[in-house]
């Protein structure tokens, strides 16, 4: 959707409302709802954020509370730039779940413990501003289509790699989140039915080879049986560590960061090989290795895709935008 025709569509939609102001706003509010930390930032057209704040979730107290939190930050951000909320053409919120987007629900965040909190509903009422809300992950691939590694790029896909596996899923140029905002959980896609225990539940996910944290269990269980590694005298064994052992040349590391790497691959040559985006983005923390996975993972990726024509081939590169992409993609939502 192009820049004109999503802000036709916010005057169609305030219109349809009834009740929502018609505004020539600048300003875009996104908020970006994780675990741990709640960040607000004030988004402009040019998708910059020209001020921005981060305040603790407080995850264990009633949805309502935290609620009320991104309220006060949202206050906070718009004091801060001397605007009020009929500056802004609407508020949109990136939050770490399955969300009902058409009805503006989280329908289940296991990091906030939530179920069926009308967030949207909840924002609306407080700063009379239309509220549209979506999974974390999709916003942070809309941020990088519309103004990151991805800009003009109409079909990509984003794969976080950190504690877990997250994906988002860009579709001409709009998020794809699925019927009912359940879609695009790719970390769950299974490698083998049979394999490695997933946080889900179920064995043998996408999640429970390539996620951060499956990076460091493989390392850890092959330093145990290899006492001669490098890894085994690491005060503590990291992604970071691993990747850092291999380098310096310890055979452990160097054989569990390819095997890394190969499962890696296996996923995103599935993605391929249903979706064929124009562009595969690596995003969180193991995306820092750069070029060190990129290059394996574009080998191995190529060998496991039905179409293996050279020109077929997505590019696969690391995101850009970092944690600014999930406040400016719940922005311009
Ligand atoms: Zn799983």
């Amino acid at each position: 959707m192009t820049e004109h025709r999503a802000y036709k569509t916010i005057q169609k939609l305030e219109r349809s409302a009834g009740f929502f102001p018609v505004i020539l706003a600048m300003y875009r509010i996104g908020v970006d709802l994780g675990g741990t930390n709640i960040a607000v930032g004030l988004v402009n057209d040019d998708y910059v954020i020209t001020a921005r704040i981060s305040v603790p979730t407080n995850a264990l107290q009633a949805a309502e509370g935290v609620v009320a939190g991104i309220g006060d930050a949202i206050e906070r951000v718009l004091e801060k730039s001397g605007l009020t909320g009929p500056d802004c053409a609407g508020i949109g919120v990136g939050a770490p779940g399955t969300c009902d987007t058409e009805r503006g629900i989280v329908f289940r965040s296991y990091s906030l413990s939530w179920n069926n909190v009308p967030l949207a509903a909840m924002l609306e009422e407080r700063f009379h501003l239309p509220v549209r809300i979506n999974n974390d992950a999709n916003c942070a691939a809309l941020a990088e289509v519309k103004a990151g590694a991805a800009k003009g790029c109409k079909n990509v896909v984003l794969v976080t790699l950190g504690t877990g596996i997250g994906s988002g899923i860009v579709i001409n140029g709009t998020i794809y989140s699925g019927y009912l905002g359940s879609g695009t959980e790719m970390g769950h896609m299974l490698l083998d039915y049979n394999g490695e225990q997933c946080s889900c539940g179920r064995k043998g996910c996408w999640d429970a080879y390539a996620s951060s944290t499956a990076l460091v269990v493989q390392a850890k269980r092959a330093a145990f049986s290899r006492p001669e590694s490098r890894l085994n005298s690491l005060p503590q064994i990291t992604g970071q560590s691993v990747f850092e052992a291999a380098e310096q040349g310890d055979v452990t590391a160097i054989a569990i960061i390819n095997k890394y790497c190969e499962y890696l691959a296996l996923g995103i040559s599935n993605i391929i090989n249903v979706l064929a985006p124009e562009m595969i983005l690596i995003g969180g923390g193991v995306s820092s290795q750069g070029e060190r996975i990129l290059e394996p993972v574009r080998k191995y990726a190529r060998e496991n895709c039905f179409d293996k024509r050279e020109e077929a081939m997505p590019i696969i590169k690391i995101a850009s935008m970092g944690n600014e992409a999930g406040i400016i993609g719940a922005a311009v939502l």
